[in-house]
């Protein structure tokens, strides 16, 4: 029986990401307030965020320091906009520090308003600039099967998920994707991980091989892929695929949008991967997700392309209407500055170890196929056979049974396929760590007997 919120929202409501013919069997679960790392529903239950909302509530919830910033730029400049020359103080300082911050050369800061309009702006950018640089032909983009960049027409064609390319028409001409680094899944028995990323790196020089290198414009890699599984690719994965995207002269963007500001316990997860990009995309941690905000953050060989064509067709022709808003700016760069005060990247990095060791400690389950991670990212993988590896046919629906199980123990997790994945607020305490792996490890032993 559904309350009177739950039958309103069906009636009115396209829930993203979500069985839309379930979602009325069952109604949504209705959250209303948050604190810390949890949240609480209308009836009043917390629940501990688990994902950190969509892996971006890094300050968890209701910071009043970063309340007040918002209300304070509200007051004073809610809304102008960058376009046609225009700006504002905390667009400035929050491109200032963003090149401060960067782990590479940055020239300038283009501001989007979420993840896949910042890789949507990467790849109309990569266009652009080689036709500025005279070679219209090099054009494809090469993205990765199990990757996840965004929605939209671009973003969601270098997603490299069937679902979100299943009767979307989707993927676009022009974009490629190549194997993940998921060695559970993608490595050929006996094979080490080094020999592994040793294939798949030749793999991809095949690809631009047979597509022509003087027609491959750009790589795209998240340095772990979060929605994609959590993969966590072999130490010697990056600096491989580098290798090849510098013989072809590939521009290489690193989708940040998950692992920028302290998820692996760094400012940036690309160093820590063992690579360092070209271009970097930022979105949710920017602002800890307490308003849309993200960020194109590109080398100078980009703002030259930009002010070439500037000169030459008179203006650059893109941009969004909150391209660099200035309550999200101000903020942005209220939370940039509690990370730096309160040491928050170190801090997730102290507290990694506890968390992967807990993580880790599932491998032993009986449901447990693999458990990866890295910092405070990681996933389980639930198999019918631990032995063969099996994976359960889709259509039992065990993820989804398991996020429902960790629904009831009180945790907030999204399952990706039938992987669980877990990525709270990095100001989780060590005493809350254990709480949320306690009760996940219930949620396990109720999906196994489920299951069985
Ligand atoms: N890139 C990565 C790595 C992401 O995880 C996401 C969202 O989860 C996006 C891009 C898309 O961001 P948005 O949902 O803000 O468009």
């Amino acid at each position: 029986m559904l309350t009177n919120l739950q039958t309103r929202d069906v009636e009115t409501l396209v829930h993203p990401y979500t069985n839309l013919a379930a979602l009325r069997e069952t109604g949504p679960l209705v959250l209303e307030r948050a604190k810390g790392i949890h949240v609480y529903d209308v009836d009043g239950k917390p629940y501990i965020e688990g994902l950190s909302g969509l892996w971006c509530t890094a300050l968890g919830y209701g910071n009043e320091e970063v309340v007040e910033a918002a209300a304070s730029q509200m007051r004073k400049l809610s809304f102008t906009h960058l376009f046609g020359g225009k700006s504002h103080d905390p667009a400035i300082e929050l491109a200032e520090k963003l090149k401060e911050m960067a782990p590479v050369p940055i020239s300038k800061v283009f501001f989007a308003g979420s993840g896949s309009e910042a890789n949507d702006s990467q790849i109309k950018l990569v266009w652009y600039m080689n036709n500025a640089l005279g070679r219209p032909q090099k054009k494809k983009i090469i993205s990765r099967q199990r990757a996840y960049h965004g929605v939209t027409i671009a973003s969601g064609s270098l997603t490299g998920l069937p679902a979100n390319h299943t009767d979307f028409d989707l993927p676009i001409a022009g974009i490629f994707h190549t194997a993940a680094p998921y060695y559970y899944r993608n490595a050929e028995p006996g094979e080490s991980e080094d020999d592994f990323a040793t294939r798949l790196a030749a793999e991809l020089e095949a690809l631009i091989l047979r597509e022509g290198p003087e027609t491959v414009a750009a790589f795209i890699a998240e340095p772990i892929m979060g929605a994609g599984g959590v993969i966590v690719p072999p130490k010697s994965y990056f600096p491989k695929i580098m290798d090849v995207c510098r013989k072809y002269d590939v521009y290489m963007i690193a989708d940040e949008v998950i692992c920028a500001f302290g998820r692996l316990g760094a400012a940036f997860g690309a160093p820590v991967l063992g690579y360092l990009p070209d271009a970097i995309s930022v979105a949710k941690a920017l602002s800890s997700a307490y308003f849309p905000i993200a960020a194109v953050m590109v080398p100078e060989i980009m703002h030259q392309a930009l002010l070439d064509e500037s000169r030459k067709i008179g203006s650059f022709g893109h941009g969004f209407t909150y391209s660099g808003h200035p309550v999200g700016a101000a903020v942005a760069l209220k939370v940039l500055e509690i990370y730096q005060r309160d040491r928050i990247f170190e801090q997730a990095a102290a507290k990694a170890p506890q968390f992967q060791a807990r993580l880790k400690a599932f491998a032993d389950h009986p449901l447990v196929g693999e458990v990866r991670g890295m910092g405070l990212i990681g996933a389980v993988e639930m198999v019918a056979d631990k032995a063969t590896k099996r994976a359960f046919d889709p259509k039992k629906g065990v993820g989804p049974k398991a996020m429902a199980f960790a629904q009831e123990e009180g945790v907030l997790i999204r399952s990706l396929g039938d992987s669980m994945a877990v990525c709270p607020p990095l100001i989780i305490t060590p005493e809350e760590i254990d709480d949320l792996f306690d009760r996940l490890g219930r949620t396990l032993d109720r999906t196994l007997d489920w299951a069985k």
